[in-house]
């Protein structure tokens, strides 16, 4: 029962076959005792969470409990918890305790959901593996030498060993989808705007997106429902009417158009996992979608452009950490100068230094027009290419990743390799569109592969209806590691 997915939990809480107490109870163990090999959490907490479970409790028998009402979450720690320790996986933040609670939070909190804990990343969201963390690194539950994939990967971790039925995570390149595949779970990226960014510590704030970790796309309908809405503290957040995301997940998927784009399916990519999407291609076939060959040609510079806008706007957003308004201070300095660059040198690590630099350098003067105002050019161009292939399909299917979860270490002396990972996520947040990372398969290293649906902006309905009718006639997406099981 608890390894069980949000919606059958959701039933035994419902018929009172469970209460949220021994729910939450039975998980904060798991997390004690299974969960330690892992590294998914950097914060526990114990008494809050049986705290909320009883008040969660006391909804259930008052009948004012919705779905999520007592189901178990856990925020990545990149997300701000009133009263509980928010990190951003760095030095910087080792003690800072959050004045106030993300708009996310609060709105699952509304719903009723217990906040179990916080979970590692990579260092203020930069990273692919998870290894960029000042609490060290995650590890895979599938292999416990393995990443889980970043910058999430705490949360992934924790939703594929069962030690969590939700966690949230946030996407800037792919952070939300590469480590779901990588870690075989669901990763929904909702369209930006869509859940607001208020108390999400900003990294590059044009492309950071709020979003889900579940085991099931149903689940990931549930909690984005419950998560959406406009908030007028982002200026950003969008104000459209609330939306059911759940609405098509009963929706056949006769006549659905599912286009193919060449540059997901070339070299470069491991043929375990092309392998493993092929298949998957047949069974939505089976189910009644045709697919449609198409060209999205500028997407092979998703990543160059990333790699000057994020950075760019990381190093404006990072500036606040100065050792006057937030988290570290260096113990001994000169002056004022002195107190910025010690505190910035021992408080940061150096794959956010190197983001640093890079965009401080790319919007200095004489600079700006030739690499962030380019970049800004080209990602309009890659827009466009989503936009002409819109027009003759419903959603885009591939890989979510080129490889599957790698070795600790393997990447990390250099980071053009890590920064490829996200080559097939990142030109979904340069657009804004939604996107949802579901397992697939394994390749012959028994690991788990990720399938990559996108669609337009505001189709998350949509691509969660399609992943819903795989999930129906396949079963990946009940593998567990068997340590976990
Ligand atoms: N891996 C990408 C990076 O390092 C994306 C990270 C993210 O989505 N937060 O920037």
């Amino acid at each position: 029962m608890l390894t069980a997915s949000i919606a059958q939990l959701s039933e035994a809480l419902r018929s009172r076959r469970l209460s949220c107490v021994e729910l939450a109870r039975a998980l904060l163990d798991r997390i004690e005792t299974l969960g330690a090999s892992l590294n998914a959490f950097v914060t526990v907490d114990r008494a809050g969470a049986l705290k909320q479970a009883e008040a969660a409790d006391a909804r259930h028998a008052a009948g004012n409990a919705g779905a999520l009402t007592g189901i178990p979450i856990a925020h990545k720690d990149v997300l701000m918890t009133a009263g509980l320790r928010t990190t951003c996986g760095s030095r910087m933040l080792e003690n800072f305790v959050a004045p106030y609670s993300a708009f996310v939070v609060e709105k699952l909190a509304q719903a009723g959901m217990v906040l179990v804990g916080k979970t590692n990343m990579d260092e203020f969201a930069m990273g692919s593996s998870s290894e960029n963390s000042y609490f060290g690194p995650v590890r895979n539950p599938w292999n416990t030498a393995l990443v889980p994939g970043g910058s999430s990967g705490g949360s992934a971790a924790a939703v594929a060993a069962r030690l969590i039925p939700a966690a949230t995570g946030t996407d800037t390149g792919g952070s939300i989808r590469q480590p779901a595949a990588l870690s075989g779970v669901c990763g929904l990226k909702p369209t930006y705007g869509v859940c607001s960014r208020y108390g999400l510590i900003a990294f590059a704030s044009s492309l950071d997106t709020p979003g889900v970790f579940a085991q099931t796309a149903e689940d990931c309908a549930l909690l984005l429902t419950a998560m959406a809405g406009h908030d007028a503290r982002d200026s950003t957040s969008l104000d459209r009417p609330a939306e059911d995301y759940a609405r098509d997940l009963a929706r056949p998927l006769t006549g659905l158009r599912i286009g193919l784009p060449k540059e997901y399916f070339g070299e470069g990519t491991e043929p375990g996992i092309l392998r493993a999407i092929e298949q998957a291609l047949i069974e939505l076939t089976k189910l009644g979608a045709t697919t449609i060959d198409v060209s999205l040609p500028n997407v092979k510079l998703s990543v160059p452009v990333y790699y000057v806008i994020a950075p760019a706007e990381a190093s404006s957003n990072l500036s606040r950490f100065d050792g006057v308004r937030y988290g570290h201070r260096a113990k001994q300095y000169a002056d004022l100068l002195d107190m910025y660059k010690k505190t910035r040198a021992e408080g940061f690590g150096a794959e956010v230094k190197r983001r640093i630099l890079v965009g401080t350098y790319v919007l200095s003067h004489g600079y700006y027009d030739a690499y962030y105002l380019k970049a800004q050019q080209v990602r309009r161009l890659i827009a466009e290419d989503f936009q002409r292939v819109y027009e003759s399909c419903d959603v885009i299917i591939g890989p979510t990743s080129p490889t599957t979860a790698f070795p600790i270490g393997d990447k990390t002396d250099d980071p053009v390799k890590m920064y490829l990972n996200d080559i097939f996520t990142i030109a979904g947040n340069l657009t804004g569109a939604p996107g949802i990372s579901i397992p697939c398969g394994f390749d012959e290293k028994g690991l788990p592969v990720g399938m990559l649906i996108q669609g337009n902006h505001f189709r998350e309905a949509r691509i969660l209806g399609v992943a819903h009718q795989y999930q129906r006639v396949t079963d990946w997406h009940r593998r567990v590691p068997v340590t976990f099981d």
